[in-house]
């Protein structure tokens, strides 16, 4: 029995014990080693120049080629199939020398990005919610504690969030058994002075118990998916509760915020909304400062906008990043998918680190429902995730009253397992959409290797309230 099947198991005063002592080991791998210092000089730097900064950056990128250069397969066949030194590359600017690299690269044979040994010990990370079979991936401690060190810098401060403060998350832990009908649908991390709220409940009839709860547990900040956090907000100003979570700040991520998304959150909770894009492979972080700009962490990675195929069409670029402080398992110039455009102004905020604009964080659409709730690609994925001899599966739709889901199964996929996934959906979406499926032989992909959850012609803003 894994961790999960056990704690679903648990009675509830168990699962809450459970939920704590997660919170407990976490606490010294996020937090623990270098994560005050990073924090400190990650403050530092946002307000060094541009020139500066570049500099900084150039250095790092010096220091990750040396390293994979050497130590990692991929890359010591790649210079040497390219006949290129390590000091070849000098600034961010020569990483142009080496070709894009795909997901489906990375897949195909992801040992090949680890560093020889001895190795730094390896801490599995999870890739996003947004692709049916999902990416291996490594970092060191270090790197995580980085990672967790930029958020607390770049996001939480920036969005007048204090470490420690109480947070109230809307991710896709799964941390309420699915299908339960009874609350409650969260639980207490008390380590991380946090209320983990459960994404996959938030029906008509339990959102009440959830702004309850919430009222009760009064977030500093609630952060989470901006599906999940649009919902929430939605109901609010249908009841016209605007009095009752006062947050300072609430921080969306992992899924595309859309204006009329911003303006509900930011008026059913009355506070600035803050976006942040980054990605479980630990190659880019963008996050939006406290005027409205989405600057780029040069730090943590090179950000290039590219003309590609997956951009054409557009008016934007496709954002290939490279990873500048994960030893584990380097990913230069590696194709996201995501698109974004140059920024055309300079933010006031007088912070030295560059902007974008037009961020997309994913490429995906949304699910509609009739009435009217709007469900993102990332719960969608994790529904798909829990069913067997699925391969892949993709919802496209066309009405606001039904969902075509296509689906590349296994020979073992059965009726059963069809029905299953039907549910699994139904808990999501609610039963009012109809459901039908479609099995395909393979599925319609992107040229970046990034597979779309969910393809709908609606418009995008339709049925916002
Ligand atoms: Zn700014």
């Amino acid at each position: 029995m894994n961790r999960q099947d056990l704690y679903r198991r648990l009675p509830l005063p168990a699962q809450q014990a459970m939920a704590a002592a997660y919170g407990v080991v976490q606490l010294p791998i996020r937090h623990g080693g270098r994560f005050r210092s990073d924090v400190r000089d990650l403050d530092a730097r946002q307000w060094w120049s541009p020139d500066r900064l570049q500099r900084d950056q150039d250095q790092r990128v010096r220091a990750m080629v040396l390293w994979c250069a050497h130590r990692v397969p991929h890359y010591r066949d790649l210079f040497a199939e390219l006949g290129l030194d390590a000091s070849d590359v000098r600034t961010a600017a020569d990483l142009a020398q080496l070709p894009m690299l795909d997901k489906e690269t990375v897949r195909a044979d992801p040992e090949r990005f680890l560093p020889d040994p001895p190795r730094p010990k390896l801490v599995a990370q999870t890739t996003g919610g947004t692709t049916g079979t999902p990416l291996a991936y490594w970092a060191t401690k270090d790197a995580v504690r980085f990672n967790y060190a930029t958020y607390e810098s770049r996001t939480r401060a920036w969005s007048g969030v204090r470490f420690g403060d109480r947070m109230a998350s809307f991710h896709g832990q799964p941390i309420v058994p699915a299908g339960q009908e009874r609350g409650p649908f969260w639980r207490r991390n008390p380590a991380f002075n946090q209320l983990y709220c459960s994404v996959y409940h938030l029906s008509d009839a339990n959102l009440p118990a959830y702004l309850d709860a919430l009222t009760a547990f009064r977030p500093v900040v609630l952060a989470g998916y901006t599906s999940a956090i649009h919902r929430l907000a939605q109901y609010v100003l249908r009841v016209g509760d605007t009095d009752r979570i006062r947050p300072r700040a609430v921080i969306v991520s992992s899924e595309t915020l859309l204006p009329a998304a911003r303006a509900d959150i930011e008026s059913a909770f009355g506070c600035p909304v803050h976006n942040a894009y980054s990605l479980g492979e630990l190659v880019a972080y963008v996050s939006e400062c406290d005027f409205g700009s989405m600057h780029v962490s040069t730090e943590y990675g090179v950000l290039e906008l590219l003309d590609t195929d997956e951009s054409a069409g557009t008016g934007r670029h496709e954002i290939v990043a490279s990873g500048l402080f994960n030893r584990a398992m380097p990913l230069l110039r590696y194709r996201t998918g995501d698109t974004a455009a140059p920024a055309t102004t300079t933010c006031e905020c007088g912070r030295g680190l560059p902007t974008v604009d037009e961020l997309t964080g994913r490429s995906d659409d949304v699910v509609h429902t009739p009435d009217g709730t709007i469900v993102g690609p990332a719960p969608m994925s994790l529904a798909f995730q829990r069913v067997p001899n699925l391969r892949r599966a993709q919802v496209h739709q066309d009405r606001v009253e039904s969902i075509r889901v296509l689906v590349e199964v296994d020979e073992d996929f059965t009726v059963d397992d069809e029905s299953f996934m039907v549910a699994e959906l139904a808990k999501r979406l609610g039963t009012a959409l109809e459901i039908d499926v479609e099995r395909v032989d393979s599925l319609p992909r992107t040229s970046g290797g990034k597979e779309r959850v969910v393809v709908s012609t609606l418009a995008r803003d339709r049925g916002d309230r």
